[in-house]
């Protein structure tokens, strides 16, 4: 099958830990759908949705993590934290009869945005294997 737009898109973006647009969103320079936030973490609804819940939770710091490639020891608490706070949002969203949470990671992976980001997935049946 041919390559999505966005699957394009990600292919040729160049990893790098310059500022990302989700920096912006953090800062509230670009609006966002916000559907959690807190000191450490903030989750908004995906520009691009590829099911009916899509969601982008990312740690407010990047602190280096470009992507989880990139993870360090000293970003352990926040990696937990992460993915606890994708449980929190998941019950947020209603998805009692599952999800699916996605990190991609460098080309091969389809990243598009280097700052780590968990994608959260739901509201319908999500296909496996994935692409
Ligand atoms: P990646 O492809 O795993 O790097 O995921 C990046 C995600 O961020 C993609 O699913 C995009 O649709 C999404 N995205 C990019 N820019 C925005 C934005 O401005 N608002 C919300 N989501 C965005």
């Amino acid at each position: 099958p041919m390559a999505s737009s966005e699957m394009e898109a990600a292919i040729s973006a160049t990893p790098s830990d310059s500022p990302t647009i989700f920096d912006k969103i953090i800062n509230k320079e670009i609006p966002s759908n916000v559907v959690y936030e807190d000191d450490k973490v903030l989750a908004f609804r995906d520009i691009a949705p590829q099911a009916p819940v899509h969601i982008v939770l990312i740690p407010k710091v990047k602190d280096g993590l470009t992507g989880l490639s990139k993870a360090e020891e000293r970003h352990c608490e926040i990696l937990g934290y992460l993915l606890y706070t994708a449980k929190i949002v998941a019950k947020q969203e209603g998805l009692e009869d599952g999800f699916r949470i996605v990190i991609n990671d460098g080309p091969n992976g389809c990243q598009s945005v280097y700052h780590l980001h968990i994608h959260i997935l739901g509201g319908r049946q999500m296909n496996w294997p994935p692409g």
